[in-house]
């Protein structure tokens, strides 16, 4: 068939236009020049990836890569497809603090978007990224090549096999409650979302263990679920007594971040 009659039929499922776009790519199809384009796009695979799509499969899976804060990240059902929210954290971070120079750790890292962004923007800085999953981690790895960007990687449980101390330590951890009405990502790993009844595991595993890997007047920032914002907090005044903590407001003045410093 022809773009013009992909884009027809994809339109008429209420796909929308920005995954158009993405999923027209999968075919070399530039979406700005669709009325010029003399592609053929195959029946039998474009029905394929319609019957996906209205089924709710990521169109992220289906292209492999998403791409943010200048970096093309490859992304695959074994890793959690970076969401909006972490992104503008990130960028905003990013255009805040000097990270030039500084040991830097991106605890589960998953895709390793929150790593490869640093890595980008300063080049200068000592990017280490941790996660459980080693396809993750490889992954990741392939990202970091393609990206021509040198970040060390590393399998561990949390902070179980991290060596030495960081100035910065950014993480995005598992943080759904497990029995989570609002939350349903069937196709992504549940490992990388679900963290205990409550959804607060992740934290009482990193906590304990985190001033023996941030330095003095370092600072680390989790993200984490609205709902769990304060008593996060409340934990982490607990076990970190020495340590500052203030919540960050995501662009939908959702609770999303806990910064310690
Ligand atoms: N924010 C993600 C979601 O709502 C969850 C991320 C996580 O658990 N780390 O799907």
């Amino acid at each position: 068939m022809t773009p013009k009659k992909a884009l027809f039929l994809l339109s008429q499922e209420g796909i929308p236009l920005y995954d158009v776009r993405q999923v027209l790519s999968l075919w070399d199809v530039d979406f700005d020049r669709i009325a010029l384009s003399e592609k053929e796009i195959d029946d039998k695979t474009f029905f394929e990836v319609l019957e996906k799509l209205k089924g709710g499969y990521p169109v992220a899976y289906l292209v492999g890569h998403v791409d943010l804060l200048s970096v093309r990240v490859r992304v695959s059902p074994d890793v959690l497809i970076p969401r909006m929210e972490t992104e503008d954290f990130l960028s905003d971070l990013l255009a805040k603090k000097d990270l030039s120079g500084k040991k830097v750790l991106d605890l589960c890292t998953g895709s390793g978007f929150i790593a490869l962004a640093i890595k980008k923007r300063f080049p200068k800085a000592l990017v280490t990224a941790s996660d459980i999953s080693q396809k993750a981690l490889s992954l990741a790895e392939q990202s970091a090549k393609e990206n021509a960007l040198s970040v060390h990687f590393l399998k561990s449980d949390f902070l179980d096999a991290i060596d030495g101390k960081f100035d910065f330590i950014i993480s995005n951890p598992p943080y759904i409650p497990l029995h989570s009405k609002f939350v349903r990502a069937p196709y992504e790993p549940q490992l990388a979302l679900f963290s205990g009844e409550d959804g607060m595991d992740s934290y009482r595993q990193i906590f304990p263990r985190l001033e023996e890997h941030l330095e003095e007047k370092g600072e680390a920032y989790f993200e984490l679920e609205d709902a769990n914002a304060e008593k996060t907090k409340a934990l982490a005044m607990s076990i970190l007594p020495s340590r500052s903590a203030e919540i960050l407001l995501d662009f939908d003045g959702k609770k999303r971040f806990l910064h310690l410093f």
